[in-house]
């Protein structure tokens, strides 16, 4: 079996920590596995780089911010190369450039161009733990770039995929992926295995479980992914391509996501092109705008809701009056204080009855929905912040997602 194991930024936060990871690494290999790992920057690194290229200016430059913040994946990967080394076990640790990841340049979101996994084949062959930076890459010009927050994940997945490798396995510091959030929902339980599709959804719905790209990728090639802990032996959570056609709950977890504005545009006159007009700008100054809901027209009058980041609320306020003035509409207003909630399986859309019951959980515990948005996959309700916390404990009993699922 050829694993190639990520760890997270906690899994390698201390010195510790590494020889803790070395040393699982280490009984893999006893038993019989080929391992390649993967690590992020220990502990808060990036961030702590970030606070202090922005104290030396304003404004840094993306290429030098690119130079600073790869240096923290390079220190985990050399250290947590000595720790195996000092066990006994033949490692080497290996920059993005050097694993032969080659990205296309956007600084601070680098894009995976392709991946030549010679070097890392190599060092498999003479017997040796390839230990590799992730988060990086380099371009043709030979610019160090990274993938953007996050994607130490993006670097082992298409590892894992160049090397044929059986299974990605992404090692954290919490169990798997959980029904909801533990710190939420006391008995929120984790699965055993979910679909590429659910985990996307509950990824974009605001688990912070896995880099979207990364399971995206995954689920192209069809590699297994396992969600798992660093520090203590448990199952993990596997996410594949199956699962089983006649779950009893169709309804595996909740997620959701505290980032959320919301936007008004008031009777706006119902002509084609309004949602142009109102669209562009927003996108023209990178403004990503989340969920769209136009109510139906009244008097030739519509209303236009949208969600967004938080982040960019500024940004769009600045741009409403122009918009309202070119598209004839009443007014605006916005609230920043929004929220989603989810609930997410495969098969939800097409059985009976889930919305409703989404809807009834929520209303028994007086939350007002402001927005409801599907996919095939998914429910979300859109809500006021404050009452985000009960809208997650009472859907997850409403759901009983507290019950093992058959076979678990
Ligand atoms: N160290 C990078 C970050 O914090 C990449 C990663 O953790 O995956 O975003
Ligand atoms: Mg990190």
């Amino acid at each position: 079996m050829l694993i190639v194991q990520k760890y997270g930024g906690s899994s390698v936060a201390t010195a510790e920590r590494i020889l803790h990871v070395a040393r699982r690494i280490a009984a893999r290999i006893e038993s019989g596995e080929t391992l390649v790992a993967v690590v992020s920057a220990m502990g808060d690194t990036t961030d702590d780089l970030l606070k202090l290229a922005f104290t030396v200016t304003d404004d840094p430059q993306p290429r030098e911010l690119d130079m600073l913040i790869s240096t923290g994946e390079q220190v985990s990967c050399a250290l947590l190369a000595m720790a195996l080394q000092s066990l006994g076990y033949p490692a080497i640790s290996l920059t993005g450039q050097q694993a032969g990841i080659y990205t296309r340049a956007q600084h601070q979101a680098g894009r995976i161009q392709s991946v030549k996994a010679d070097r890392v084949r190599a060092e498999l062959a003479a017997g040796r733990v390839p230990v590799i930076a992730g988060f990086q890459g380099i371009t043709e010009d030979m610019e160090i770039v990274t993938l953007g927050r996050g994607a130490s994940d993006l670097t082992g997945i298409v590892l894992a995929i160049a090397l044929q490798a059986d299974r990605y396995e992404n090692c954290k510091d919490v169990t798997g992926v959980y029904t909801a959030d533990p710190r939420i929902v006391p008995e929120a339980r984790q699965l055993r295995d979910l679909t590429y599709e659910e985990m996307l959804e509950l990824a974009s719905q605001g688990s912070q479980v896995m880099h979207n790209r990364a399971v995206e990728l995954a689920s192209v090639y069809d590699l297994p992914i396992l969600v798992t802990s660093s520090f203590v032996d448990a199952a993990g959570t596997l996410i594949h391509g199956e699962h089983e056609l006649e779950e009893r709950n169709k309804v595996r977890a909740i997620a959701h996501d505290r980032d959320v504005a919301k936007v008004t545009v008031r009777q706006v006159p119902d002509r084609p092109g309004i949602a142009a007009n109102i669209f562009e700008p927003l996108a023209e100054a990178g403004v990503s705008v989340d969920t769209i809901v136009q109510n139906a027209s009244e008097a030739d009058m519509t209303d236009m809701t949208f969600t967004l980041g938080q982040g960019d609320l500024k940004r769009a306020e600045a741009l409403m009056p122009g918009i309202c003035a070119m598209v004839g509409a009443a007014g605006w207003s916005s609230d920043p204080g929004m929220a989603k909630v989810s609930i997410v399986g495969v098969g939800i859309q097409t059985a009976h009855g889930y919305a409703a019951r989404m809807f009834r959980a929520l209303f028994d515990a007086g939350i007002n929905i402001e927005l409801i948005t599907t996919s095939e996959i998914r429910l979300t309700c859109i809500i006021e912040a404050g009452r985000l916390e009960d809208a997650i404990r009472a859907l997850h009993a409403a759901f009983q997602l507290e019950q093992a699922e058959a076979g678990a």
